[in-house]
């Protein structure tokens, strides 16, 4: 039985060392229950996380790191991490100890009861802005209705998957990595943990307002047709106004009481209005559009520049053709 653990990490050279202990320590844990391997995603960092990578490889065989070629974000740099491990069960981890390592102990005895997808869900959240959970709460609201696939309320991107559902999942050849959403989408059996989210223990959080908005507008348009749907309802609805002014009108003409300059508000109001549908509706649309066009181009998700050592790929390579 092999575990791998995958980390993206982004400018995290701070928390770094607290992590290198705590992965030591959790290794150590599980040496005797099962082999372990680390993969350690740099991120484009700007930082000195890539040589504390290197050097925490050297040392210990089992960590494994990859770096890309720049900044891709979070997702991209999770997805491939998650291409590089080998292991029978895989868990994807923050890299700043905001999910806890002992956490794992509990995703892997899921999984060895039988489950394929198990999601740690945030039971209590320290350290976050009011803001963060304020958006985050709404969000994951919106996206349960929204959304044509099912993922778990408050749950991040820390969760085991199993070999088998790590291969479909990387079989979808999705172009707009929203992984919440894919996990939610593959199937297979799932189970849950509750843990309590504990603060960052250095750095800062490298989700700005606008990264948060683009993921959020990723989550909702990668899985979700609702706002197509949308634009459909708006139209229906705005024709009701209509009608009613049409019947207004005519009902005005056969009763020969003209009132042509009373009727200049409701006139302007409905042009404004349909107006904006139309901005609405080809807005939604372009969404779609530009994701489209980027999904027919079909460039590579991500360069890598650095490995610690070959083996961490055709490592990978290996286990695709067994
Ligand atoms: N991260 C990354 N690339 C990015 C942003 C973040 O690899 O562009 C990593 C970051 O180093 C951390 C994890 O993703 O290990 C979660 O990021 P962060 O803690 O900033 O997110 P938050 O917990 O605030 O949602
Ligand atoms: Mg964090």
């Amino acid at each position: 039985m092999k575990l791998s653990l995958v980390i993206p990490l982004y400018n995290e050279e701070k928390v770094f060392p607290s992590l290198r202990t705590e992965l030591a320590r959790f290794m150590q844990i599980l040496g005797a229950q099962a082999e372990v391997e680390v993969i350690l995603v740099n991120d484009g960092s700007r930082d000195e996380t890539w040589s504390q990578i290197m050097a925490f490889a050297k040392a210990d065989p089992r960590v494994k790191g990859v770096g890309l070629s720049r900044n891709f974000g979070h997702q991209i740099a999770l997805y491939c991490g998650y291409r590089l491990a080998t292991g029978d069960a895989i868990v994807s981890l923050d890299g700043d100890l905001q999910d806890p390592p002992e956490v794992i102990l509990q995703l892997w005895e899921k999984w060895r009861q039988g489950a394929d997808v198990v999601f740690a869900v945030r039971k209590q959240r320290h350290g976050e802005s009011a803001f963060k959970l304020f958006t985050a709460h709404w969000f994951y609201k919106l996206m349960s209705r929204l959304a044509d696939t099912e993922a778990p309320l408050d749950c991040g991107d820390f969760r085991l998957l199993s070999r088998r559902a790590l291969d479909a999942l990387l079989r979808m050849g999705d172009q707009q990595i929203y992984l919440r959403g894919m996990v939610g989408w593959i199937g297979y059996n799932t189970a849950t943990v509750e843990y309590d989210r504990p603060a960052r223990v250095a750095g800062e959080t490298k989700f700005n307002l606008v990264k948060m908005i683009r993921f959020a507008l990723d989550g909702i348009f990668s899985f979700s047709q609702f706002p197509l749907r949308l634009c459909l309802i708006l139209c229906v609805a705005a024709t009701v106004p209509f009608l009613y002014y049409l019947a207004r009108a005519f009902y005005l003409k056969f009763t020969g009481s003209h009132d042509l300059v009373p009727g200049w508000t409701s006139l302007l109001l409905c042009i404004i209005a349909f107006g904006c549908i139309n901005i609405v509706a080809l807005a939604i649309l372009g969404e779609y559009v530009g994701r489209i066009y980027d999904a027919v181009k079909q460039r590579p998700l991500y360069y890598v520049k650095d490995l610690t050592s070959p083996e961490v790929i055709t490592a990978a390579s290996q286990r695709k053709n067994d």
